[in-house]
């Protein structure tokens, strides 16, 4: 089976990072958002692997404000974001912010979750590493929810998703990074709404799972949004 039909397994539709980029660029273009008008920002995991995606991103919408934490969680908080819609371009009174929120996940070319080979190092790794210790902890039993001064984005991470599991439950690392995704639009939707001028703001939300495959990334389970003059439509994908 080739890959792209191994991944149609776990996921409807799949597009490159390319692909994902520039289509939401074309919908939103079409909206009145441009690169010259908009400023954009992501929230992604802090692995290498993943910031192939903000290369993408920035070539089309020019640099964007960085909200990401380990695992893609959305811990930049009111300030983060603030600071971020601060920075965008004032177009006759008008400001307007692209919001790009993705957790990721390998998939190797047999269909393994969560494994990946990674550049000059021959033993297998994992992606995403955080949510990965994250289920191995449930899975052992031994789920340590203290607040590590030294590990502090971890243990916000295990905290926050913990909500969102259903007690004695350990989802499997796709169920994991789909509620992860979850997680995240919902806070920065939470923080957006809490902070915005929808009065002189339009604003995009996109989101999706980066998938890593053996050869390059994609992008599934993709769904967005964009609130203009605050009126919310739904990007079809
Ligand atoms: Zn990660």
């Amino acid at each position: 089976m080739d890959y792209e039909n191994i991944l149609k397994k776990y996921f409807d539709s799949i597009y490159t990072e390319v692909d994902f980029v520039k289509k939401t660029y074309a919908v939103l273009k079409e909206l009145g958002f441009s690169d010259e008008n908009s400023i954009a920002s992501v929230c992604i995991c802090r692995d290498e692997i993943s910031q192939s995606l903000r290369s993408v991103i920035k070539h089309i919408w020019g640099e964007a404000f960085n909200l990401s934490s380990l695992g893609g969680m959305f811990f930049a908080g009111q300030t983060g974001l603030a600071a971020a819609m601060h920075h965008a371009p004032n177009v006759n009174g008008r400001e307007r912010y692209v919001y790009f929120a993705l957790p990721h996940i390998a998939i190797d070319k047999d269909g393994r979750l969560g494994a990946c080979m990674r550049t000059g190092r021959e033993e297998e790794s994992t992606a995403c590493g955080a949510l990965c210790a994250f289920q191995k902890e449930m899975t052992t039993g031994s789920l340590n929810l203290s607040m590590d001064d030294i590990d502090l984005e971890q243990s916000l991470l295990k905290r926050r998703l913990l909500r969102e599991i259903p007690y004695g439950h350990i989802p499997d690392l796709l169920e994991l990074t789909k509620i992860t995704q979850r997680v995240i639009q919902k806070d920065l939707e939470h923080a957006i709404n809490t902070i915005i001028d929808k009065a002189k703001s339009d604003y995009a939300l996109l989101t999706g799972i980066q998938i890593h495959g053996p050869d390059t990334n994609y992008v599934g389970n993709v769904s967005g949004y964009v609130v203009v003059n605050n009126v919310r439509e739904e990007i079809k994908f």
